[in-house]
């Protein structure tokens, strides 16, 4: 029986990603990994699924979309992740950057950027992450000067995951200087190739080049570029970061290792620690696919749910890290390789808590807005 939140049109695309991934893994197009949406790129799958209407699902039918619900995409990212597919080509734009351009973007930026999403040729890169400007976002010192026709960007991003590949950035930039931090910040969307963008690759603990160091050095940005209103970016990224952080990706990155696990216990028939252990890792992705569900469903109903997505990716890091827990105590890891399914979840989990918003910061982030409430 499948208890998968969702209706039967939610089964029945499970169905179909299913079929294909099982497919291009069999004609052993790629190989499943762990933290796939991040790390396994692959232009030619993202835009397989792209014909097939599996990727911008709830953009509106005009710009290219499906106009189905996130509901309905939380199917189809739950089974891509699940298979650890190639998606991160794709990842990025689908997930927060249409969105964001759909909520707040003008007419003509949503025209030019957004089918293009849909049809997996822009493929982008977040440019939000500064040196001195991590957790403390709003302290980005990248700034957009206002110059005729447009805007002059100079700046330093960094961690700046497959800009590399990317055709599009989507920038946070100060476009004034305010008393408060939070003001006078501003959003765009910059081509990769325009003069004056820089992408020197950073190379991580597991030897993989995934994220980069860019530099902006007067690159000039159209005015129609800017996302929504000019001094109204902080309003509109925290938004945003509730797509970022309220997927399934949040409890799902090391899911291959999840089923490696269950099938060690399986042989391990006496060892009943392990057992207790990962009945409760499993009984704890049910209540997260729960949380992801409900997250979904507010975004339906035309929300922005900050502060579920903040607990969706505060407790899915930590579920995650106990998978990686469990694994430490197997056999399965003791001489993991490096390039093995457990050697590349292994180095890859420093960084669950990191990425998207360090664990520490969403505690405060759920604490102010229940204070509010
Ligand atoms: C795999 C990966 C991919 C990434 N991809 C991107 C990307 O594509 N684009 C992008 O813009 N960024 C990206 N990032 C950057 C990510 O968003 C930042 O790493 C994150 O926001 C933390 O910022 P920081 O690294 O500067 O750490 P810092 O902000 O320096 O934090 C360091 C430590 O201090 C703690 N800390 C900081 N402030 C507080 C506080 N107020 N209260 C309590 N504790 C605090 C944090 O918990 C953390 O453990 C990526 C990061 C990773 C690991």
């Amino acid at each position: 029986m499948d208890h998968s939140p969702g209706t039967d049109s939610c089964a029945e695309l499970r169905d179909r990603v299913r079929r294909l991934t099982t497919e291009w893994r069999d004609a052993g197009r790629y190989t499943p990994r762990s933290d796939s949406w991040l790390r396994s790129f692959d232009l030619e799958f993202s835009k397989e699924l792209a014909a097939r209407g599996l990727i911008a699902m709830t953009y509106p039918k005009e710009f290219g979309g499906a106009g189905r619900t996130n509901v309905e995409r939380l199917a189809v990212t739950e089974e891509l992740l699940r298979a650890g597919a190639p998606v991160a080509a794709h990842w990025i734009g689908d997930r927060q950057i249409g969105p964001a351009i759909l909520r707040h973007g003008s007419r003509e930026l949503q025209e030019e950027i957004v089918p293009r999403i849909a049809s997996g040729d822009a493929v982008f890169c977040l440019g939000m992450s500064e040196p001195e400007a991590g957790s403390d976002l709003a302290s980005v010192r990248t700034t957009a000067e206002q110059v005729e026709g447009g805007w002059l960007v100079n700046g330093h991003k960094i961690w700046t995951t497959q800009a590399h590949h990317a055709t599009h950035a989507y920038l946070l930039a100060r476009t004034a200087r305010t008393e408060r931090k939070h003001d006078g910040l501003s959003e765009f969307i910059l081509d990769m190739d325009a003069e004056g963008v820089s992408v020197t690759p950073i190379v991580d603990l597991a030897g993989e080049h995934h994220f980069n160091e860019v530099r902006f050095e007067n690159v000039f940005v159209p005015a129609h570029r800017v996302v929504g209103e000019v001094g109204n970016g902080w309003r509109q990224v925290v938004e945003q970061l509730s797509f970022e952080r309220g997927g399934a990706e949040r409890s799902l990155s090391s899911y291959p290792v999840l089923v490696e696990l269950i099938t060690e216990a399986a042989r391990q028939a006496d060892d009943r620690e392990l057992h207790a252990l990962l009945g409760s890792l499993v009984a704890r992705l049910a209540v997260l696919r729960r949380l992801c569900f409900e997250v979904a469903s507010a975004m339906d109903a035309g929300q922005a749910p900050v502060q579920q997505a903040a607990a969706l990716k505060y407790l899915g890091n930590a579920f995650e890290h106990d998978v990686i827990e469990a694994l430490r105590r197997t056999d399965l890891c003791q001489e993991p390789a490096v390039d093995s399914g457990f050697g590349q979840a292994l180095l890859a989990s420093p960084a669950f808590s990191l990425r998207g918003g360090a664990a520490e910061v969403l505690l405060s982030l759920i604490a102010r807005q229940e204070a509010r409430s």
